[in-house]
């Protein structure tokens, strides 16, 4: 699904730089739900980021489903994201003038899908998230944890390859981050590929494998015990 050789990646810094990932190197397998953990400036986000095609790395190689990611124009990194990728943020980000159904219908839009199955298909992912009922109100009238599932909704609704989160948990309080967890655990049941950054350990353990960052360096990458927010029954 990916690999990652021997990734670099600086930030300018006035005169000077900070180097801020410093010879990542990983696999990841379809199917898999991999943590990245690490404290605050480790470098999470970033490589993140750069494996969402949100950001460019300044060495090393990146292969995302057999294409060399590297020097894409914008068109063609568009292209790729749309195609591969879903995205899932901390603070949800979605449009707060539109409803929970346009927020999902949004990507199908870019991807050109006419007005009647971009509504269709945006309101059978929001039946699959539990929010059908929902769909025409706005994210203020949603909860932090129903926003979330329209942000998990829309991240969906392209049919991503890889879905990526960046402490989908980490504005949710502890009741609500295990049900978007539990939710995230039965997507990957059915297949779908996960790669979530979190700092908290009990998050990190309801995934597959846990790589920890530090300072711009992996210091451990192990397959877990996965804990199942719900016993199977
Ligand atoms: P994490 O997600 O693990 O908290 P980040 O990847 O966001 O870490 O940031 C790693 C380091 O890079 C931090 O020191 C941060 O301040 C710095 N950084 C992140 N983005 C930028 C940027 N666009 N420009 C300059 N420095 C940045
Ligand atoms: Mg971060």
């Amino acid at each position: 699904m990916l690999k990652i050789s021997n990734l670099h990646k600086s930030y300018p810094i006035g005169d000077s730089s900070l180097h801020v990932l410093k010879g990542i190197n990983f696999e990841v397998e379809q199917g898999e739900m991999v943590a990245i953990m690490g404290s605050s400036g480790s470098g999470k986000s970033t490589l993140l980021n750069i494996i969402g095609i949100l950001d460019e790395h300044d060495s090393g190689e990146y292969t995302l489903d057999g294409v060399e990611i590297k020097d894409l124009t914008e068109k063609k990194a568009a292209v790729y994201r749309n195609k591969f990728l879903g995205f899932i943020f901390q603070s949800f980000n979605l449009i707060n003038y539109k409803n929970a159904l346009e927020n999902v219908a949004l990507p199908l839009y870019y991807q050109g899908l006419k007005r009647k199955p971009r509504l269709e298909k945006a309101m059978f992912h929001l039946e699959k998230v539990g929010l059908k009922d929902w769909a025409h109100h706005l994210p203020s009238e949603l909860s932090g944890g129903q926003n979330q599932r329209v942000a998990i909704a829309r991240a969906l609704a392209s049919d991503p390859k890889l879905l990526l989160a960046d402490e989908p948990t980490g504005a949710l309080d502890t009741t609500t981050s295990y049900e978007i967890m539990e939710f995230l655990q039965k997507l990957n049941d059915e297949g779908k590929t996960i790669l979530i950054v979190t700092h908290e350990e009990d998050i990190a353990a309801m995934c597959k494998r846990v790589i920890r960052l530090r300072d711009g360096i992996i210091m451990e990458d192990n397959k877990v015990e996965q804990v199942r927010v719900k016993q199977d029954v």
